[in-house]
């Protein structure tokens, strides 16, 4: 090694040793004719010292710019009484340089590595090499390393075997497009890259695996909404003979042993709780709940068909609801506070915002006219703001927002006034991490533009037992399946199931989604057919490992803790990707490029 230990790790156990060290000058500064450099490494920094008493180390630091690579020699001595730095692991020590080497040189980098500086995020792919020199991406990519190092660990005890799937495979759903790669060998034929690795998970578990994972990278593609990737990596696992409960508490011990070793600052409250989809929207109007703050929904319809307000009118008599939530002293919000919140959800696609302000002057049960202010044209009595109060858990001062349509038209932006004002309100608690595991999911949902069903998770989702008998009413979007998530802070950050594990269901339900019979047997036989030979019941689970790094690490993006992300519009920087083929490829390939 070019080196003795690492820069971080030099300590007063040193103190008296001449040691050898190799790393990059973070920052050098001249004080009184000595030179001093904080040589950086994976590890940490340490201050070195050179005096011009021994010259050839002192023309070497003259003469080294930041980011140069160095080699150096010297005697780690206690830093003079004053002088300590007690923010560094180092901090009470220095190295007195009597050799030093330059390993290599370094153009002047076009962002500070030593400095926390706000860097123009492109100008940071490019160059991801420097970026990721600097002490923050290190953490996260440090961070990331441990977390799926801890998953490993954990999951080998509990008898899992690390198994790895083709990503040269054939479709396997997940709601996204394919990434198709084309073949040279079989003209006019593709390869698509697995969305996730689904049905080869339920293979091994036909093929008696038992207990299966994979650090998977999945590829979907989609249009890049906010903070996603097109190529991720996921947990997947799947077991067998389970029900929903086991993979549920797996996870559970998984993620909760997780936080206390790795980041045993935050607060993490457990058990986790196992909250009913349908229970999700009505409270929260959200199937990924942030629970770290209250701000519960109530549906208030009865109470709004007593007025004569238009808006509310109109919604109720087309079969919509009004629902909304009590702000705690919000009530002495201004109009232009509220035009801002309205403007705020109709970005969101809601078509507007009502609310009620209380006063502090009188309880709930003397409220006058005074003491309420209504959105303009709900002129109702004061015993009915009242009652709104009562039905919506509001105190006088506080104020209660309100909106109305159905409730898949409200429930998006209901839900994402609710997070905004748990921030406003400094009600989300950056150190507490409030998982949730959200159950019984719908089995399909209803696609308004495509006038047909989709699946809520994919296809291979089971039913509940008990509701199988539904798939041939004509109510299907009432049937309540075996899917749950993992939620964190309003974040998903898991999707999972018990899975079909017989043909004829599993033919049944992709027929319910509208595959035709030649469909399915040309996209799905092969896991029709396994299922024929002694298929066990499985299920399983795939936490996402990108979003989770990042709530950890406290990263603004899940882009800050991949080493080499794309940028929203799938541009790779770095190696300028995606980027135009030869004619020659093209031709292998059977492709031509049209215009
Ligand atoms: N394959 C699913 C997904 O990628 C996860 C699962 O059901 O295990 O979301």
């Amino acid at each position: 090694m070019l080196k003795d230990i690492p820069c971080g790790e030099v300590t007063e156990d040193h103190v008296g040793s001449s040691i050898t060290l190799a790393g990059w000058v973070h920052r050098r500064r001249l004080h009184g004719g000595v030179v001093f450099i904080d040589l950086r490494d994976r590890s940490g920094l340490v201050q070195l010292v050179f005096n011009p008493d021994t010259p050839n180390a002192y023309q070497v630091a003259e003469q080294v710019r930041t980011e140069w690579v160095v080699q150096v020699k010297g005697l780690v001595r206690r830093r003079p009484e004053g002088s300590e730095n007690p923010a560094l692991s180092t901090g009470a020590v220095e190295v007195a340089v009597d050799e030093a080497v330059v390993l290599n040189q370094s153009l002047t980098p076009p962002f500070y590595i030593n400095e926390e500086s706000d860097v123009d995020e492109s100008l940071r792919l490019k160059y991801r090499y420097l970026d990721l020199r600097r002490p923050t991406m290190q953490a996260n990519i440090q961070l990331r390393h441990k977390v799926v190092k801890y998953i490993r660990d954990f999951l080998d005890t509990k008898g899992f075997l690390e198994i790895e799937t083709p990503i040269l495979i054939k479709s396997t759903p997940e709601g996204a497009r394919d990434y198709l790669v084309p073949s040279r060998l079989q003209a006019g034929e593709f390869y698509a890259l697995p969305q996730s690795p689904q049905q080869l998970k339920q293979l091994l578990m036909v093929a008696g695996m038992e207990r299966y994972f994979q650090i998977a990278r999945c590829f979907r593609d989609e249009d890049l909404r906010a903070d996603r990737q097109p190529e991720f990596t996921q947990l997947d696992l799947e077991m067998s003979f389970v029900d929903e409960e086991d993979v549920l508490s797996l996870t559970e011990e998984l993620y909760l042993t997780m936080m206390r070793t790795l980041v045993p600052g935050r607060n993490v409250p457990g058990p986790m709780p196992r909250i009913t989809y349908d229970e999700a929207m009505a409270r929260y109007a959200s199937d990924k709940p942030d629970l770290r703050f209250g701000l519960e929904m109530s549906d208030v319809s009865d109470l709004a068909a007593q007025t004569d307000f238009n808006v509310f009118r109109a919604v109720l008599n087309s079969g919509g609801i009004v629902k909304g939530f009590a702000v705690p002293g919000g009530g002495s919000y201004s109009n232009s506070a509220l035009r801002e919140l309205e403007d705020f959800v109709k970005e969101r696609g809601a078509r507007g915002l009502a609310h009620v302000r209380l006063g502090t002057e009188h309880s709930l049960d003397d409220l006058t006219e005074s003491d309420v202010r209504m959105a303009s044209g709900l002129n109702m009595h004061p015993q009915w703001a009242a009652q709104l109060a009562r039905q919506m858990g509001a105190e006088p001062g506080d104020l209660m927002l309100l909106m109305a349509g159905a409730p898949h038209a409200i429930h998006a932006a209901l839900s994402a006034l609710r997070e905004e004002m748990g921030h406003r309100l400094g009600l989300a608690d950056p150190n507490t991490l409030a998982f949730a595991f959200v159950v019984d999911f719908p089995l399909f949902e209803w696609d308004a533009e495509e006038e047909r069903w989709n699946s809520s998770h994919h296809p291979f989702t089971a039913p509940d037992d008990d509701q199988i008998h539904l798939l041939d009413g004509n109510d299907l979007g009432s049937i309540k399946s075996k899917a749950y998530d993992l939620v964190c802070n309003g974040s998903e950050l898991a999707s999972g199931s018990i899975r079909i594990h017989r043909r004829e269901l599993q033919e049944k339900v992709l027929r319910l989604l509208g595959y035709e019979d030649s469909d399915i047997q040309e996209r799905f036989g092969h896991l029709l057919e396994a299922f024929d030979y002694g298929a066990p019941p499985h299920g399983g689970i795939a936490p996402g490992i990108d979003r989770l790094v990042a709530i950890l690490a406290h990263a603004g993006s899940i882009r800050d803790v991949i080493a080499f992300p794309k940028t929203q519009r799938g541009t790779d920087l770095l190696f300028g990707s995606p980027s135009p083929v030869s004619d020659a490829q093209l031709r292998e390939l059977h492709l031509r490029v049209v215009e």
